[in-house]
């Protein structure tokens, strides 16, 4: 049986690389002629960093990466609202969080691929579903392919889940995000905390992903599409300009062409991911608000569920196991990041909102982050 996986982002490439460990024949097509540079950082929290590791590139992604093992929250001054040591965290699991260029993450997964499995400048176009159960593929440039199964992994703006489910909508979150590579050496008490500060309306999010490389992140409230008309370096200096020092350095050790920036939305949950033979997967099927800072773990999560359900081989729908399987938690991070972004943006009520984060139970914390980490590693079908 062959499965065909369209787009080679992160939950494509390591669906590609857990099909290629699991002896599962596939292909995997993606738009873009060359993988893109894309100029920002990301965290893997430890559910990510266990299929990771399952998969046997985790040393890879940490030397490739940085450690996270303190996540703080606080004011504008840097004063902490919480501040989790993950020491427990990697009691439990073994590993706390990576922070890690894009770039790198999605370059050692590419090359882990057979060269003769990944197609690259091939974007999907539509398919056909065929009377003898088979779907056609069809690609932009004219070309197409027949396959027994199909895997939207195309992102947000999924061709295939506009295809498969065309009533589907994204919801713009009313913010906007801005994302940057300072080229900066930070002092030792910053190099393995990752860091979100929340001001009035506005937040700012720091992790160090390499020696002298420092991600950060800048959300605010904005009209969807705006663009920055004026130099977004001095835009971005002067909304921050309160906050403690260390922001300001980061946005100047960034040069321009290293700051991207996009509004923050999601997709509307769907009912359901997959219909006969066809199945979405990560941001196409599912997208969230970056606020968990999950989107990229839940698509690594569905590369790993879905090929170990494949690999267990029975005649059952497995499209189907799936979805039963990973729809809960799924849910539930893309209502609790919906509504944390609400929350960290409150126009009233500041004094209010930082009164409860600095008084919720450490408890309560904890067991929702171990229960968002926690991976089944025996996968049975039911
Ligand atoms: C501001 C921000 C910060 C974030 N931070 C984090 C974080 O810290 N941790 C985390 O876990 N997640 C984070 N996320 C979420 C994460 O980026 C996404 O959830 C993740 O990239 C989803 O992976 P994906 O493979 O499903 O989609 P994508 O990464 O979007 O990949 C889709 C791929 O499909 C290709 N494609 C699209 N259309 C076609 C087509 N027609 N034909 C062929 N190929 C196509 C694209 O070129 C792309 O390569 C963040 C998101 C944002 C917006």
């Amino acid at each position: 049986m062959l499965y065909t996986i369209i787009g080679a982002g992160i939950g494509g490439l390591t669906t590609a690389l857990a099909f290629e460990r699991n002896g599962i024949d596939f292909q995997i097509f993606e738009q873009t002629p060359k993988l893109l540079e894309v100029g920002a950082g990301i965290w893997l929290a430890p559910n990510a960093l266990q299929v990771l590791d399952h998969l046997d590139v985790l040393e890879e992604v940490q030397q490739k990466g940085n450690t996270i093992d303190r996540i703080t929250l606080g004011k504008a001054d840097l004063t902490p609202l919480s501040d989790n040591y993950q020491n427990n965290i990697k009691d439990i699991f073994g590993y706390t969080t990576v922070a890690i260029h894009r770039a790198k993450l999605q370059k050692l997964l590419f090359d882990k691929i057979p060269e003769n499995k990944i197609h690259l400048g091939k974007g999907f176009h539509s398919y056909e579903e065929l009377s003898n159960g088979k779907i056609k593929v069809f690609f932009e440039d004219g070309s197409n392919i027949e396959t027994d199964y199909l895997i939207g992994g195309d992102g947000i703006h999924s061709k295939v889940r506009k295809q498969l489910f065309p009533g589907s909508k994204t919801r713009y979150s009313g913010q906007t995000c801005w994302r940057g590579i300072a080229d900066i050496s930070l002092d030792e008490e910053f190099h393995h905390r990752g860091i979100e500060l929340w001001g009035n309306q506005i937040r700012f999010g720091i992790s160090r992903i390499s020696e002298n490389n420092v991600y950060w992140f800048a959300v605010a409230i904005d009209k969807q599409n705006e663009k920055d008309e004026a130099d977004t370096k001095k835009k971005l200096l002067s909304m921050f300009n309160d906050f403690h020092p260390i922001v300001s350095n980061l946005i100047s050790a960034t040069s321009r062409e290293h700051i991207i920036r996009n509004d923050i939305s999601d997709i509307k949950p769907l009912e359901i991911w997959h219909k006969n033979n066809i199945l979405l997967i990560g941001d196409a099927g599912h997208a969230t608000t970056p606020n968990m800072g999950q989107g990229g773990a839940q698509a690594i999560e569905d590369a790993y569920y879905l090929s170990e359900l494949i690999s267990k081989n029975t005649n059952k729908n497995i499209f189907e196991i799936f979805e039963q399987k990973r729809r809960k938690k799924v849910n539930q991070i893309v209502k609790q990041s919906w509504n944390t972004g609400r929350i960290a943006h409150w126009r009233y009520g500041k004094g209010l909102r930082n009164f409860f984060l600095k008084n919720a139970p450490k408890k309560m914390i904890e067991k929702q982050m171990l229960e968002m980490y926690q991976i089944d590693k025996t996968v049975s079908i039911p």
